[in-house]
């Protein structure tokens, strides 16, 4: 049992420790919106961090932020986008579940968002990077991050690019990630506003005044029990609950032992202090899946089941695969790829080389290589002969992959084994409304408590686009401090 986690009534907090306006727990990319807006908005800052410096996953993140509706960068890469394409888009594909009125708030808000990045020192090259992969070998700043020119996102909504990147700062090197280069212009953002932050400093449950307004926050640093006292408002931005077994298990079992795209100090405890408080949640099933394979590879071949039937268009976005893959297909996956699809795209440009995957086996023979698999005799070569049937028209009438990717399958023949090869991070958590306030389950806002981040269910519910998370993580963040600056 945990009890680490239970309010602490603000009677029985002898002295504060520390005080400030807005109390901040985490300093990734939530906690640093959220500070910047609560300084600008007048309010004295403190942010507590866990680690030793602030940075967070953000700061090593691959940098996407997925924003649209005709940013300054879309427009400089010649593509056209509005917020209601956004929105037809994102309604889709965030799936079942996704909040409308979030959705519209996100894309009415996003062009707005990029100038407020731009503005605090965030820099972005004009430049669009079009080919497969997980992101830009280079410092390009724009790419399909969301399958929104695959099928089916490429007849609900005009394709637009809105992954938009960060510049790299020498990324051949490794110097600095595009994650990086978010955060960092962002923290010296906060600080020139006056914002103070304390290292090392674990915030575990909430302090609550008698008439449930939360006053601030219990924490240890070094191992000593501390009280933070907010004037106005705590924000939690701590991260998502990849790193918490128990959680996972209860509410995103498919995905335990595998985080991916996250940090082990993502274990569940905003969300859970919030909880112990009466918070409410929403989607903490919904996750992100990485597809651990190169998409220069994915793209030459196709993807069959395990009955060895194929299942999604090859050029989707990669994240799409992976959660069609985890969710819907026993996390079962074979890429069938001929000798010289394989041989063209371990030479194609990609930043992910190290996804690139070598054929578990290859055959002279479709036939022979279902038996290698193991797959019933015949199930393969019917999905061979139609795919290459179709594809010497230039046509996928299945499942629609767009005609520059189709080339029959010949021989040698080889297949990649992609069973188990699924990783990724929790969606869920804390029910917030659009200013971020945190809901009881009354359907109330709990006074004096704010949530934005991957401890909160933001923009995505089943399905997930590469962006969202620093996206709407920064975008409510600021909305928190905002919020709370204002009480
Ligand atoms: C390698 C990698 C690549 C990624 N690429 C992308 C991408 O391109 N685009 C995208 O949108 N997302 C990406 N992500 C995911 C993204 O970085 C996170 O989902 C996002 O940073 C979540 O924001 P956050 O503010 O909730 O958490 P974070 O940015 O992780 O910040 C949370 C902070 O809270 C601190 N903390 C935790 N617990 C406590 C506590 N109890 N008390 C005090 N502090 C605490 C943590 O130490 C951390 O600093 C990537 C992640 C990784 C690791």
């Amino acid at each position: 049992m945990d009890t680490d986690v239970y309010p602490r009534p603000v009677s029985q907090i002898a002295s504060w420790d520390l005080e400030a306006d807005v109390v901040i727990a985490g300093y990734g990319i939530a906690g640093v919106a959220a500070a910047v807006e609560a300084a600008s908005a007048g309010a004295d800052v403190l942010v507590l961090e866990r680690t030793g410096g602030w940075g967070g996953a953000a700061a090593m993140a691959g940098g996407f932020i997925y924003l649209g509706g005709g940013t300054p960068l879309q427009k400089a890469c010649g593509f056209d986008d509005s917020v209601d394409n956004m929105a037809a888009f994102l309604n889709v594909a965030m799936g079942p579940g996704a909040d409308a009125d979030r959705v519209g708030d996100y894309c009415a808000g996003s062009v707005e968002h990029f100038d407020w990045l731009v503005r605090c020192g965030v820099p972005f090259k004009p430049e669009f990077w079009g080919e497969p992969g997980w992101e830009p070998p280079g410092d390009q700043g724009l790419m399909f991050t969301g399958g929104e020119n695959a099928y089916p996102f490429n007849t609900i909504a005009e394709p637009a690019p809105r992954g938009h990147i960060p510049q790299m700062a020498n990324k051949k090197a490794g110097e600095a990630s595009a994650g990086y280069m978010l955060m960092k212009p962002l923290v010296e953002t906060a600080a020139a506003a006056g914002v103070r932050a304390v290292y090392d400093v674990h915030a575990s449950a909430l302090a609550v005044e008698s008439d449930g307004r939360v006053a601030g926050l219990v924490a240890r640093q070094y191992g000593k029990p501390i009280a933070i006292r907010a004037r106005r408002g705590v924000v939690l931005a701590a991260g998502s609950f990849a790193y918490n077994d128990a959680m996972m298990a209860q509410f995103a079992p498919r995905l335990l032992g595998r985080p991916g795209a996250s940090i082990e100090q993502h274990d569940g405890q905003a969300i859970r202090m919030a909880q112990a408080l009466g918070a409410d949640l929403a989607h903490m099933d919904a996750t992100e899946v990485a597809f651990l394979v190169d998409p220069q590879q994915t793209v030459r071949g196709i993807l069959v089941n395990g009955r060895g039937q194929r299942y999604v268009p090859e050029d989707m976005y990669s994240g799409r695969i992976g959660q069609l893959t985890l969710y819907h297909q026993d996390d079962t996956a074979y890429l069938i790829i001929d000798g010289d699809a394989q041989e063209e795209a371990m030479a194609a440009t990609s930043p992910t080389p190290f996804l690139k995957r070598p054929a578990t086996w290859v055959c002279e023979s479709v036939a022979e290589l279902e038996s290698e698999i193991g797959l019933p005799a015949g199930v393969l070569q019917d999905t061979v002969r139609v795919y290459n049937d179709n594809a010497a028209r230039g046509e996928d009438p299945l499942l629609h992959k767009k005609p520059e990717w189709l080339k029959p399958i010949g021989t040698p023949v080889g297949a990649i084994d992609l069973r188990a090869s699924c990783a990724g991070f929790t969606l869920g958590g804390l029910q917030t409304t659009l200013d971020s306030e945190v809901l009881h389950v009354s359907g109330a806002p709990i006074p004096g408590l704010y949530a934005a981040g991957r401890c909160t269910a933001g923009v995505a519910a089943w399905g997930y686009a590469s962006g969202i998370s620093l996206g709407d993580g920064s975008f409510y963040g600021r909305r928190a401090g905002r919020a709370a600056a204002k009480n």
